[in-house]
């Protein structure tokens, strides 16, 4: 990550890297308490362009309103910030990182009267996983962790308090030797990964849990459409994790792990212990798509440059 990097929009407006910083006393830093998006711009046919910006942004306004926040900003003009952010980042392909957050203030638990800002930063992401592991696969490990429980942090906002639980559950894989974290619900199935969704393939058939425990991912979301275009049967069912050591193949889908293959869980591996056909499959159709080179998905590219003209 860089210590000097592209302009960031606060609340309307584009300040340098090192000057977007918010109070000590702010809520959102004290308690975690905002929403936040992960979204990815690629240089496609027409130039640079976010993928799925309008999913994204109407997911961050469900998140805000799940846990009761007010974005004092219209959708579009989150939208417009976001090309304009990117433009103005010099940036082909990038990360887009929009949060709001109360940035100053508010030090008692209720918020009611609290100031929202909204800030919206780039920065070049390569392969999240580590290089190399679009190609090779990785190996996750259970947590010992459970998805928060849908009644205590709701499952469905993308709010930034969440990620204490998803922030241990990745830590301490990657201290055990693991790639990435797998949790489980509250009723022992298998949820998602720390940051990724997660599908099993038996028989040809693409199986990823329902959303009733997890985040309603994107990815998740493109991949079931772009699988059903090929005619691949999908099914959303729960399954446990001695279902997941004993399918054909598996994968972790997100927009910071793009479709990861995962290649082995708890060290048992899956399939033959390398990436999948059907993954292959899917992966060089996503990257096909985010590129805008899928014509039958070209409405979910929006290009920069259009957008701001
Ligand atoms: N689950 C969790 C907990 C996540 O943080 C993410 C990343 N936003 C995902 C799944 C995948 O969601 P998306 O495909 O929208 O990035």
């Amino acid at each position: 990550m860089e210590t000097q990097g592209s302009p960031i929009w606060i609340d309307g407006k584009l300040v340098d890297w090192s000057e977007a910083s918010v109070h000590f006393v702010s809520n959102s830093f004290q308690y975690g308490f905002g929403v936040f998006e992960g979204i990815r711009a690629y240089e496609g046919e027409a130039g640079t362009s976010i993928f799925r910006l309008d999913a994204h942004i109407d997911r961050l306004f469900n998140s805000a309103k799940i846990i009761g926040l007010d974005i004092p900003y219209g959708r579009d003009e989150i939208i417009e910030a976001c090309c304009e952010t990117v433009a103005a980042s010099g940036y082909t392909q990038c990360y887009l990182r929009p949060v709001a957050y109360i940035g100053y203030g508010g030090m008692g638990l209720s918020y009611g009267d609290c100031r929202v800002s909204v800030g919206i930063a780039t920065w070049y992401w390569g392969e999240y996983l580590g290089q190399g592991k679009l190609e090779q696969g990785i190996r996750v490990k259970t947590s010992s962790y459970t998805r928060h429980h849908i009644n205590s942090n709701m499952s469905k906002a993308k709010a930034c308090g969440n990620y204490m639980l998803f922030q241990m559950a990745r830590t301490d894989a990657l201290r055990d030797g693991y790639d990435e974290a797998l949790l489980l619900d509250s009723q022992g199935h298998v949820a998602e990964g720390s940051v990724e969704n997660v599908f099993i393939v038996r028989n040809g058939a693409l199986i990823t849990p329902p959303l009733t425990y997890i985040l309603d991912g994107i990815t998740r979301d493109s991949i079931i459409a772009l699988a059903r275009s090929q005619r691949l049967e999908v099914r959303e069912e729960f399954f446990t994790r001695d279902a997941m050591y004993t399918a054909d193949e598996a994968f972790f889908v997100g927009t910071g792990a793009e479709i990861t293959p995962v290649i082995a869980l708890d060290n048992r591996l899956i399939g033959r212990g390398t990436p999948g056909p059907l993954t292959r499959q899917l992966q060089s159709l996503y990257f096909e798509t985010v590129r805008g080179r899928n014509k039958r998905f070209g409405h979910w590219v929006t290009p920069v440059s259009r957008a701001m003209a």
